[in-house]
């Protein structure tokens, strides 16, 4: 197998073959039952990653080269195109980018999602795209025309209306305003997108006023729908953000140990969240879930109420 690597500032990029690229999700909770990922590692560099703990895997350090080792699968449209063309497969909704984010910047090099969607489009695969990027605007040509025979939600995920918090939480996905962006103009396109606003991250982005304001800024978009969420912390994020809180807000360190004793907020604090995510879904008509195409093995509903009760 071919592995070799290319080193930019201070990431390492390490090209390789894939064997597979499509994996089992096990997570009742989640629409879908199948994920694929063009890389692995992501430079977005987000304080509250949840899929740092991947890179344990491949024998790398999860806290610290989840952003500088990233490995990417250059053949990965050419095993996507045999999978997918297995009589076996059953044409079930995948979700692109569940432990990477298939559009940070080295995709403006390697053009791999790209690829992968193309294989997608031709099989008509239902899909879900998951970026914290405007990249996927490069894209929306093919999310266009795949938006016309199969079934496609970008779901873009935006934490803060406040990109001064957001560059601290997530220091190298695009700004706030390029999402929002991105957003109209994909929607512009005829394309179907979700917005995750998480995660609301208690004494950071959590105010009443920012939330309220997150909501509309991303109502006048156009977007279908929200799901929106509450930061949980567990394993390696859990030690990757309280490293973080250590070196950047010292003064909370005690509060967010008495927070997250377990992996999420106290429950009165959930309450209280939860029932603003209530108010302004309505207030701002976000409160449609899906268009109510996907194919999945779940009430899409039921979905929406994990994310927005239980976190
Ligand atoms: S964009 Fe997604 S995959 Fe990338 S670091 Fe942020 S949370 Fe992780």
């Amino acid at each position: 197998m071919e592995n070799y690597v290319v080193r930019k500032l201070n990431v390492t990029y390490i090209e390789r073959n894939c064997k597979s690229i499509l994996h089992k999700i096990d997570n009742p909770r989640l629409p879908f039952n199948w994920g694929a990922n063009p890389y692995r590692g992501c430079l977005h560099s987000c304080i509250y990653c949840f899929a740092r703990y991947t890179h344990s895997y491949l024998e790398l350090d999860p806290e610290h080269e989840f952003e500088t080792m990233i490995i990417v699968k250059k053949n990965a449209a050419k095993i996507l195109r045999k999978e997918l063309a297995n009589p076996k497969w059953k044409n079930e909704l995948v979700n692109l980018g569940s432990v990477c984010d298939p559009y940070h910047p080295i995709e403006r090099k390697y053009k791999i999602t790209r690829e992968m969607l193309l294989e997608f489009q031709r099989y008509k695969t239902p899909l879900t795209v998951a970026t914290k990027s405007n990249l996927v605007t490069q894209d929306k040509d093919i999310l266009a025309e795949m938006s016309q025979d199969s079934h496609v939600d970008v779901v873009i995920s935006i934490s803060s209306i406040n990109d001064q918090i957001r560059k601290k939480v997530e220091p190298r996905a695009s700004s706030t305003q390029k999402r929002l962006e991105a957003i109209s103009e994909l929607r512009a396109s005829g394309i179907n997108v979700g917005v995750l606003l998480m995660p609301i991250i208690p004494f950071l982005n959590d105010s009443e006023n920012e939330i309220e304001e997150l909501f509309k800024a991303v109502s006048e978009t156009g977007a279908n729908y929200v799901i929106p969420g509450i930061l949980y912390l567990t394993g390696t994020t859990k030690n990757r953000f309280f490293e973080f809180i250590e070196k950047h807000c010292p003064d909370l360190v005690e509060k967010y140990k008495l927070f997250y004793k377990r992996r999420s907020p106290p429950k009165n604090y959930r309450e209280k969240i939860n029932l603003l995510f209530r108010q302004y879904r309505g207030k701002y008509n976000l409160d449609k879930f899906s268009p109510g195409q996907w194919k999945s093995k779940k009430d899409t509903q039921s979905v929406l109420d994990y994310y927005v009760e239980k976190k």
